[in-house]
């Protein structure tokens, strides 16, 4: 029985715009791909934790889909999913992209969004690595006036700089009571959902335009055997024109996606995955509660 004595925890979330590298700095601070990132904005779609134990010290980390002006149902789910995990931390993270011109009034519209939680706030300044140094002082001191921030970090999540003080800082803050999960669990999100996220990142990364917004995955059945595990996954679509971009040609690009969603699941399962998927299209998907509660999602 492990001795929960001086066991300490802190739930962290973070807040930022799409895009900002909030999923990139929680697998940098879990030290494995839990959440999915892609160049895309809005590639997070609920939120999700993270569990970091460093010691005595438990990280839940709260990685969240993007703050944004949403206009349709999914965007707004989205939205009051980060607003929940915002919500429910005792420290949150204001992660900007100090690479873009807009930081200061993109920081100002996120702490006003955030609502009534109490919990200290911390200002990250993400993407060092494509800003000239010389820049960082006086847009710090504009953020700076902004809020009483507990703690100003620059750091890139992409490259590790600055995470460990980071890192460092949130194990400090943790408070005495015992664990939330136990230290060997990563995330609280189960491998089915886990897969269908890992293929629904391969369609990011493939598609244009509007087709990635306008799919979900989902995995209909899993079933394990001693050679590794088949899963059966339907990635569901708005329109026919949709699926046949996801098809290719003699479904070419649905295979080049289907073997690089099977590379990433079997990696991460750490057993061998035989991955099957088909499209439907379901025009009105979004409109349906089902699709909402297997991501989390209130409806
Ligand atoms: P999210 O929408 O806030 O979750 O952002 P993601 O974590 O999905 O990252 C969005 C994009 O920014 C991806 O292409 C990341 O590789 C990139 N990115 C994240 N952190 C950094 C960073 O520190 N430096 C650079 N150059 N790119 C980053
Ligand atoms: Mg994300």
């Amino acid at each position: 029985m492990a001795n929960s004595d001086n066991q300490s925890s802190l739930v962290v979330a973070m807040l930022g715009a799409p895009n900002a590298g909030k999923s990139t700095l929680v697998n940098r601070l879990v030290q494995a791909k839990l959440s999915i990132v892609s160049p895309k904005a809005q590639t997070t779609r609920f939120a999700l934790r993270g569990i970091r134990t460093i010691g005595k010290a438990q990280l839940v980390l709260v990685d969240t889909p993007g703050m944004f002006d949403a206009n349709e149902r999914l965007g707004k789910a989205m939205v009051q999913s980060a607003l929940n995990g915002v919500a429910e931390a005792d420290h949150v993270l204001l992660l900007l992209d100090a690479s873009r011109a807009n930081a200061v009034e993109t920081a100002q519209k996120l702490l006003a969004s955030q609502g009534g939680n109490k919990a200290p706030i911390s200002l990250v300044l993400n993407k060092v690595d494509k800003v000239a140094k010389e820049k960082l002082l006086p847009l710090t001191a504009a953020l700076a006036a902004l809020h009483a921030f507990d703690h100003v970090f620059m750091i890139s999540a992409l490259e590790g700089d600055g995470v460990r003080e980071l890192e460092q800082h949130l194990c400090a803050q943790a408070k005495p009571g015992p664990w939330l999960y136990p230290a060997d669990q990563l995330t609280d999100i189960n491998e089915r959902l886990f897969a269908a996220e890992l293929t629904r990142e391969q369609l990011f990364m493939a598609l244009q335009q509007e087709v990635p917004y306008g799919l979900t995955v989902e995995t209909e059945k899993w079933e394990e055997n001693r050679n590794g595990v088949k899963i059966y996954q339907q990635i569901v679509v708005e329109r026919e024109s949709h699926k046949a971009i996801i098809l290719g040609k003699g479904g070419s690009k649905l295979k080049e996606i289907g073997q690089s969603a099977r590379e990433a699941i079997g990696a991460q399962l750490g057993r061998k995955a035989h991955l099957f998927l088909h499209v439907k299209v379901k025009e009105d998907w979004k409109d349906r509660p089902e699709y909402y509660q297997s991501m989390g999602l209130e409806f």
